[in-house]
């Protein structure tokens, strides 16, 4: 079975991000740009089925500007086979990429589609739904863990009121949580080999997709600094500011 995992170049994790000056948008010159963490996870988790003997190739694919290809090697470091980078400078939206890994998963017919349940840098939380839809196949979100049986994958999932378990038929498109696994760190050797490894570099009108945004962004600005925390004397007082000065009970 054949594996396809989307990665999603971000702001390093660790990065306290900056407004521009102008407010359109967050400033990323010279800022340290990482994979982002839950499609690290994705990786992890198939690179764990293929130790296991339930997967023979991982294709690792990312969207967006020539840099991705670092984060495609570094996927191909924690153990994918090979990458494929859809590039592209324009600012992509999950429609557009649930399009772009919608053309992909017909081309390479993958039997399970392993992505992120949201990208840490615009927090959308909609690519993998969007994939599921666009290609008519079943999801299972969230993903806590995840077992591969007589072609289902048996998903524990991780919902508000506690873990619930789905059964899909494959091809499927799963999305990761945080507790799914603990990524591998990359070694130096494995480091070296991904750079032998094969990465293909595509155009999205050579998958007959159009990009284009159709979200326009008007502002961005920085959320209103907290004020300093107070210390009250007793209950009575901390109930009287919250009825007369908070004024939420
Ligand atoms: P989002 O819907 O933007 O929160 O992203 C959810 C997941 O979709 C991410 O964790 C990635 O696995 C995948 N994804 C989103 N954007 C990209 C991209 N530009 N390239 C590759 N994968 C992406």
């Amino acid at each position: 079975m054949k594996v396809l995992v989307a990665v999603k170049r971000v702001v390093d994790y660790n990065v306290k991000v900056r407004v521009k000056s102008d407010g359109t948008g967050v400033d990323i010159a010279n800022v340290k740009m990482s994979m982002n963490p839950f499609d690290e996870i994705a990786v992890e988790e198939a690179v764990r089925l293929k130790e296991k003997g339930l997967v023979t190739e991982i294709v690792a694919v990312s969207c967006g500007v020539s840099p991705c290809q670092e984060t495609l090697r570094t996927a191909m470091a924690i153990g994918a086979d090979r990458g494929i980078l859809v590039e592209t400078d324009a600012e992509l939206q999950p429609l557009a990429v649930a399009k772009i890994l919608k053309a992909l998963v017909d081309k390479e017919q993958p039997g399970l589609v392993i992505l992120g349940k949201q990208a840490i840098d615009d927090d959308c939380n909609q690519t993998g739904q969007m994939l599921a839809a666009l290609a008519d196949l079943p999801q299972a979100t969230f993903a806590s863990k995840v077992e591969v049986v007589d072609g289902r994958a048996v998903v524990t999932r991780e919902v508000d009121g506690g873990l619930e378990t789905v059964s899909v038929s494959l091809p499927a498109i799963i999305t990761t949580d945080l507790r799914l696994n603990e990524p591998r760190y990359v070694t130096l050797p494995n480091i070296m080999k991904a750079k032998k490894k094969p990465l293909e570099v595509i155009k999205p009108d050579a998958l007959g997709v159009n990009v284009a945004s159709r979200i326009k962004t008007l502002k961005v600005a920085e959320p209103a600094k907290r004020g300093a925390g107070i210390k009250v004397a007793d209950v009575a007082t901390l109930v009287a500011k919250l009825k007369n000065e908070a004024k939420v009970i």
